[in-house]
């Protein structure tokens, strides 16, 4: 097993040198990703036997070109499945703040036209060493994604919402199929790598979800206490409740 790490800098053919290579791994084939980064940086892992990562290399110095940076390193290999492409949407994501029988967060992922959903009692977090207890509850309906208001039983607000990359070896969604999933949230609250550790499959199968360690990742905080209020409205859960407007702003 053989692994490279590549940075190909000044291109400017705006996503046709990624998908290029992701054509050309995907037939070698090799594993591992390639991303786009700002300013025309390609970013490519790229793993598998010597052969073909040796011609995944050639095709890189050929695509790069003479006025074109091109840096390569032999990395450790990491274990992918697939060669994908990172930094795409996977789709949108949703964490619903819900008071009903009992106060949770509803933290949703879409897959295809359905929100896959986890009841988290104490909500995300964005310190790495907290693991938060999430039960698996029904897939809702992506028309939910923006109810807000008072229900017959307490109420619910948009906590957190925005987009979500995958970012695990293992192909999306069958990462979570498999039990462990990796993913990364563009949100207004939440940001960078998170899993989904499954611990018990049963009816109601039993989550873990848990921050990875990045930039993103804030040691010793609690944002589902620190930051309480809708980013629809502004408004916290207990003000929707009671039927309040924001108590800043106005
Ligand atoms: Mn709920």
């Amino acid at each position: 097993m053989e692994a490279i790490r590549a940075t190909i800098r000044g291109d400017r053919r705006e996503g046709k040198l990624r998908d290029a290579i992701i054509r050309r791994g995907q037939e070698l084939p090799v594993a591992g990703w390639v991303r786009d980064a700002e300013d025309g940086t390609v970013l490519v892992h790229a793993e598998g036997a010597a052969a073909p990562v040796a011609a995944l290399a050639a095709f890189l110095r050929e695509q790069a070109g003479a006025d074109q940076a091109l840096e390569m390193t032999a990395v450790a290999a990491e274990g992918h499945e697939q060669f994908a492409v990172r930094g795409v949407s996977a789709g949108v994501f949703v964490v619903q703040e819900h008071q009903a029988t009992a106060h949770h967060f509803d933290f949703r992922l879409q897959v295809g036209d359905a929100m896959r959903s986890w009841a988290v009692p104490k909500g995300p977090s964005l310190d790495p060493a907290v693991k938060r207890f999430a039960v698996q509850v029904e897939d809702h309906s992506l028309d939910h994604n923006s109810f807000e208001g008072p229900t017959s039983r307490g109420g619910v607000i948009v906590w957190d919402r925005g987009t979500y990359e995958q970012g695990g070896r293992v192909p999306w969604p069958e990462a979570l199929e498999r039990g462990h999933a990796v993913f990364v949230l563009h949100g207004e609250k939440l940001h960078g790598g998170f899993a989904l550790q499954r611990t018990r499959s049963q009816t109601k199968p039993q989550w873990l979800l848990i921050k990875r360690r990045d930039d993103a990742a804030r040691p010793g905080s609690d944002i589902a206490v620190d930051a309480p209020c809708s980013v629809l409205s502004g408004r916290t859960l207990g003000e929707v409740i009671a039927g309040e407007r924001p108590s800043s702003g106005s």
